[in-house]
């Protein structure tokens, strides 16, 4: 399995000086399987990119590629009218919200109306690709020789963790996480022993104070699900529009001086699980 980070940033893109080592770009990442087949997460405004990569690499994936949604809050599905291969009529995916008890009722409508007229010039429809809705009342999802599981954490609006399982690896991706009372002890149980667990970390606990109720968490709350869920390796992403690379690497060091397993992603990063 390979893992690569096309967006890294929560809540809004930035292009400040100061912020290109972890990158601008929303919440978007790409994992690439065995047999090459990929699955994107998320469609922030890292998508953009990944799109053109497909592109420009020949990826010869036609037949369903799957994107699936963590949730549906603008930073992650913002890049979606700018993602290139969807206007290639050969291209055929699979939009995907695993997960039980979801609130959304109809994943297509989601789409449909991010593109009406008043927001963007293309409609869906008119986009060129073949689109699937798939919104099983499933946590499961088997691709190929990947298990892709989904589980509900606290996050306002609903947010849900993927833990991905292919040849005895496990990658878990948990961003736009609160924990209001505590670890939410459903995190704990989705990440147990990971190999390595995306989570949000977009703020600092002495920031977390004011920020109630935003749906995030700190990089502190972080290491304590890693080290409560025998994960193996962090990557810590969903970093504040206001944390430039000056900040994040500060704090980088001060959590890897609590969990020495950890980095802050970086955008365009590619790990080999
Ligand atoms: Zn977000
Ligand atoms: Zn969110």
């Amino acid at each position: 399995m390979k893992i690569k980070f096309y967006g890294t940033r929560g809540s809004i893109p930035v292009c400040d000086t100061g912020f290109q080592e972890f990158g601008g770009n929303t919440t978007c990442l790409q994992v690439t399987f065995e047999n090459d087949q990929i699955l994107i997460l998320d469609a922030g405004s890292g998508i953009r990119n990944l799109g053109k990569d497909l592109i420009q690499n020949g990826h010869e994936q036609f037949e369903d590629i799957f994107i699936a949604f963590t949730h549906f809050h603008w930073d992650h599905i913002q890049g979606f009218p700018f993602f290139a291969p969807a206007f290639d009529p050969r291209r055929h995916f699979t939009i995907t919200a695993l997960g039980k008890n979801r609130e959304i009722q109809n994943l297509k409508e989601i789409f449909e109306n991010q593109m009406e007229w008043v927001y963007f010039p293309v409609a869906l429809d008119n986009m060129g690709a073949t689109f699937k809705f798939h919104h099983p009342e499933s946590e499961t999802l088997q691709l190929n020789s990947a298990t892709i599981t989904a589980k509900l954490h606290e996050h306002p609006g609903q947010a849900y963790s993927y833990r991905i399982e292919e040849n005895d690896k496990i990658l878990v991706f948990s961003t736009d996480v609160e924990h209001s009372n505590g670890i939410d002890e459903r995190i704990i149980k989705v990440a147990q022993d990971a190999d390595i667990l995306i989570h949000d970390a977009q703020y600092t606990d002495e920031e977390l104070v004011n920020r109630k109720g935003w749906g995030h968490s700190s990089w502190q709350q972080a290491v304590e699900v890693a080290e409560r869920a025998n994960v193996k390796y962090l990557i810590l992403t969903h970093h504040d529009p206001e944390h430039n690379d000056e900040f994040l690497t500060k704090v980088e060091k001060e959590a890897q001086a609590h969990f020495p397993n950890c980095h802050f992603a970086r955008e365009r990063e590619e790990i080999i699980l």
